[in-house]
C-alpha cells in the first residue's frame, strides 16, 4: 500500500521547536534545568492562568510527587478514578499506599462524584480515617464533573490531585483543566496533544507545592556547599533540551485542539447517525480537547473493526481497561457501577492524528460504515 500508516495520535511539530533546542545547544545548556525549563514553566503557567509550574520527567513522576507532598505513606487509602491509564494509579503503589478505585458516570465517562462520596464515607467507617488524596482524571481530554468532585473533596478536606495528562488545552467554564485541583498534573509523552518526547508538569496556585516539587525532583539537596540530604529525593526534573521542544509545541497547542475537535466533528458527521456507534459525550459547560475520539460500538464489533482497520495499516485502540480489572490491582477496594466495564467492553479510540488528511479520515469512516449497523 502506498499510503503511510495512520496513527492514533503521533507527535506533530509546529516548526519552532528546533529553534529552542538549538538555543540550548548554542549556549551549551544541554543540562537538566536552564532557560528553556524556566521559560516553559512560565509560559505554561500563563497559558493555564495558574501561579506556578514545575517541569518534570513525566506525568507519572508528577503524580508521584503530588502524593508525597500530601504526605501519602504506606497503608494510606488513595482514591483514584478506575477508568484511566495506569500512570494515574501506579504512583499509589510506589508509596505502598492502598488504591481505592471509583467508577465513572455516563455523562463524561469520568469519576462519579456520587460514588466518590459514598466511598469516602465507607472508607472512614472501615478504617477510621478519611482517604489521604483523590486522583480525578479528564479522560481523552473530556472534563470530569470537576465542580462536584471538588466540592466533595472540600467537604471532607481531602486534597484533590487533578490528572489532566490527556486534557491540556481543554476547559470547564472559563478555567483550563488542570487548575481546579490542589495540584494539577500534565503529561508531554509522545502521543499526547503536546509532546516533549517525554515529560510532565506539576502545576498549582500554591507556590509551596511547586517549590517542593522542584526540590524533591532534583534529589532533595539541602542548602549547603557540599551535598546534604535530610529527605529522600528523586531524579524527576525535565531537561533543558526537551523543554525547548515544549516551548515550540505550546505555540501551536490551541491550533491542535481546534484540529482534534474538527476530527471529532467529522467522525460524528460521518458516523453519528448509525445505530451501531455512539461517542463520548461532552459535559455541558465544558470544552474538551478531543485528544482521542472515543466511541462505543455495537456489542461484539470492537475487535472486528479494530482488526479490519489494521489490515489497512490504520491504528486504533480499545478504551482504557479499568484499573479495578487489572491483574496488578485485583485486590484493591473498588466502588463500581458497571459503567467503565461496559465502556471498555465495546469501546474503541479512533485515529485522531492531527496530521491525518480529510481524505484519510474519510477512508476510515468508509471502512467503519461498512461494518456496523445503519
Ligand atoms: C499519559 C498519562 C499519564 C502519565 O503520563 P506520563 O508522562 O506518560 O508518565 C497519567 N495519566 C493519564 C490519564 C495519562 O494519559
Amino acid at each position: 500500500m502506498d499510503r503511510k500508516k495512520i496513527w492514533l495520535s503521533s507527535p506533530h511539530m509546529g516548526g519552532e521547536e528546533q529553534k529552542f533546542v538549538k538555543e540550548a545547544f548554542d549556549s551549551n545548556w544541554v543540562a537538566p534545568l536552564g532557560p528553556n525549563v524556566d521559560e516553559f514553566e512560565n509560559e505554561m503557567s500563563r497559558y493555564l492562568n495558574i501561579k506556578s509550574a514545575a517541569a518534570l520527567s513525566s506525568g507519572t513522576a508528577a503524580i508521584h510527587l503530588a502524593l508525597i507532598m500530601n504526605g501519602i505513606k504506606a497503608g494510606d487509602d488513595v482514591i483514584c478514578q478506575s477508568f484511566t491509564f495506569s500512570g494515574s494509579a501506579n504512583p499509589i503503589a510506589y508509596q505502598q499506599a492502598r488504591a481505592v478505585f471509583i467508577d465513572s458516570e455516563e455523562e463524561s465517562w469520568n469519576m462519579d462524584p456520587v460514588l466518590l462520596e459514598k466511598a469516602i464515607k465507607d472508607r472512614k467507617k472501615q478504617t477510621g480515617k478519611y482517604p489521604g488524596a483523590v486522583i480525578a482524571v479528564h479522560l481523552y481530554g473530556q472534563s470530569a464533573k470537576i465542580d462536584e468532585i471538588k466540592a466533595v473533596c472540600e467537604k471532607y478536606k481531602i486534597p484533590l490531585i487533578e490528572d489532566a495528562a490527556e486534557a491540556l488545552g481543554a476547559s470547564f467554564g472559563n478555567r483550563k483543566l488542570g487548575t481546579f485541583g490542589d495540584i494539577g498534573i500534565l503529561s508531554f509523552n509522545g502521543n499526547k496533544i503536546l509532546t516533549t518526547s517525554g515529560g510532565g508538569m506539576l502545576v498549582s496556585d500554591n507556590d509551596e507545592f511547586v517549590r517542593k516539587a522542584r526540590f524533591l525532583s532534583t534529589q532533595a539537596r539541602d542548602n549547603a556547599p557540599h551535598y546534604e540530604h535530610t529527605q529522600i529525593g528523586y531524579n524527576y526534573r525535565m531537561s533543558n533540551v526537551l523543554a525547548g521542544i515544549g516551548r515550540g509545541q505550546l505555540k501551536v497547542l490551541d491550533k491542535r485542539v481546534e484540529r482534534k475537535r474538527e476530527i471529532f466533528d467529522r467522525y460524528k458527521k460521518g458516523l453519528g447517525r448509525l445505530k451501531g456507534i455512539s461517542f463520548q459525550p461532552e459535559l455541558k459547560g465544558s470544552y474538551g480537547n478531543r485528544w482521542l475520539t472515543a466511541a462505543v460500538l455495537e456489542p461484539g464489533a470492537r475487535e472486528e473493526v479494530r482488526l479490519e482497520l489494521l489490515k489497512y495499516n490504520i491504528e486504533s485502540r480499545p478504551l482504557w481497561k479499568p484499573m479495578h480489572l487489572q491483574p496488578v490491582f485485583k485486590d484493591c477496594v473498588r466502588y463500581v457501577s458497571g459503567v467503565s466495564e461496559r465502556l471498555f467492553k465495546d469501546g474503541l479510540c479512533l485515529p485522531s492524528d492531527t496530521k491525518m488528511t480529510n481524505g484519510e479520515q474519510d477512508e476510515i469512516i468508509g471502512i467503519i460504515k461498512k461494518m456496523i449497523r445503519g
